[in-house]
């Protein structure tokens, strides 16, 4: 779904970073919806803040305030939008303290990474490096370390930024979404997990609650490069790759508008083609994103260069 103010976050993330044209024609349309809206504006309007301290807690205050409120995790994508006034809930519940969204169990057959669990937690864990190799090395990679001290995979995942790093890390990982809501929960496939710009399977009144990555051949030997952009790490162009037990997944972020998996590159990988052929497809057919950053054209090849790369330290 697309919560109320997503459009809105959209155009904040164009001020902030000129990233998308889509953005843009959007944000002359939200200009003239808010009278008010000002540029000196970099304060935050009154919000009310609540913390609770366990998941429970938290359904029950998205019951209750509704479209009123927003989840605040990381507040690394939240806050900016915030003080630029483009949202402006009236509630913040904070989910970053409740400690078992946090935890990185390693189970038999899977590892679960609660959605509050910050890049520097998977960064550092053991059994992720291990058995996951590209889910560490991605986390290592986003942002700078207040980012990465900071922001959630939780936040990340839920926010969608096309540029973002988790999405193609995880389409690559085949990994599952566990969502919680006051009913109960529901587990989400990754490959139906994104379904646009900013848009998730996510719904209103719902928490991603924990990511679990299947311990496969394929995660085992996997990895992540990007080409970041120079002041953000956001990436301008990010491929993941990972190929074991006669499988190869291999997904693409800041490309298109949406994280995709390329399976015209994993078919060539699993009938054999070199890196180098395999990577020649890429993108092949798909509606290449450009921006003030890198025309669709040069994206695309940089796509194929980066999968090259990707394929040649797994294959
Ligand atoms: C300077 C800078 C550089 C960055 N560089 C990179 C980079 O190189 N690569 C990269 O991938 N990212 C980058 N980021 C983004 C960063 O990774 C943030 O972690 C990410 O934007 C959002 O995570 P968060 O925890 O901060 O979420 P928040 O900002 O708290 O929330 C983001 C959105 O998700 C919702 N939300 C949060 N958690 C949940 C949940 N559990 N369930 C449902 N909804 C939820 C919130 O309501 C909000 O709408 C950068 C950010 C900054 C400020």
């Amino acid at each position: 779904m697309i919560c109320d103010f997503r459009p809105i976050q959209n155009s904040a993330f164009k001020i902030q970073n000129l990233f998308f044209e889509k953005a843009e024609l959007q944000f002359s349309n939200i200009l003239n919806q808010k009278k008010n809206f000002k540029f000196k504006n970099m304060v935050p309007s009154k919000v009310n803040y609540h913390r609770p301290s366990n998941i429970g807690e938290a359904l029950e205050l998205m019951s209750k305030f509704g479209d009123e409120c927003k989840i605040l995790a990381g507040g690394h994508s939240l806050i900016p939008v915030m003080k630029l006034r483009l949202a402006d809930p009236e509630n913040l519940i904070d989910i970053a303290g409740i400690a078992d969204m946090k935890k990185i169990s390693d189970n038999e057959k899977s590892i679960t990474i609660g959605a509050c669990a910050t890049h520097a937690d998977i960064a550092r864990n053991e059994a992720i490096q291990k058995h996951a190799p590209m889910v560490a090395k991605a986390a290592g990679m986003i942002g700078d370390v207040q980012v990465r001290n900071f922001g959630t995979i939780g936040g990340s995942i839920a926010h969608a930024d096309p540029a973002a790093d988790w999405p193609a890390v995880l389409l690559a990982a085949d990994a599952n979404i566990t969502i919680k809501n006051a009913g109960g929960s529901r587990t989400v496939d990754i490959d139906q997990f994104f379904k646009g710009l900013f848009m998730t399977a996510v719904e209103e009144g719902e928490i991603l609650a924990s990511i679990s990555i299947p311990k496969t051949e394929f995660n085992a030997n996997s990895t992540y490069v990007k080409m970041p952009q120079p002041a953000s790490r956001f990436a301008l162009v990010g491929c993941a790759v990972a190929v074991g037990g006669g499988m190869a997944r291999v997904a693409f972020n800041g490309v298109c508008s949406t994280p995709f998996r390329d399976t015209n590159v994993e078919k060539a990988v699993v009938g054999g083609s070199s890196a180098a052929d395999a990577a020649t497809s890429v993108a092949d057919g798909m509606d290449v994103m450009s921006d003030h950053f890198a025309s669709a054209k040069y994206r695309k090849s940089m796509a194929a260069v980066y999968a090259k790369r990707a394929l040649g330290e797994v294959m």
